[in-house]
Parts: C-alpha cells; sequence; structure tokens
C-alpha cells in the first residue's frame, strides 16, 4: 500500500484542517440567473445545467 514517507509536522497539519473550509465548497455562480448554486448539480433558482434546463421551475406564471 501507498504509505507517507514523512509524518506531517503539527504546523501543516494544523494549516490543512483550518483551510478546508475554504477550499471545499462547491458554490459557483449560475451563468442563468447568477444565484449562488452547487457545482454539477442544477440551479435551484432557475433549474439550469451546462446550458440546458434540467428541472422544471414553476417561473413562467
Ligand atoms: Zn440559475
Amino acid at each position: 500500500m501507498a504509505h507517507p514517507k514523512r509524518k506531517w509536522s503539527k504546523a501543516r497539519t494544523g494549516s490543512h484542517k483550518s483551510n478546508w473550509k475554504l477550499i471545499m465548497p462547491n458554490f459557483v455562480e449560475c451563468p442563468q440567473c447568477h444565484a449562488k448554486m452547487l457545482r454539477r448539480v442544477a440551479c435551484k433558482n432557475c433549474g439550469y445545467l451546462d446550458g440546458k434546463q434540467v428541472l422544471k421551475v414553476g417561473e413562467e406564471i
């Protein structure tokens, strides 16, 4: 099994644990309605994903 060659320093472990929240959230701006949406998940506001409407959203009322 692959195994790390060295133990991570306490400083590196601490910075790794403190930084994940800045990187992990997959929020992007929707190209259609510019609302915050999850990446690779259809926008809840307009139902678009990759330029196609994949969700039915009742907005033409
Ligand atoms: Zn949208």
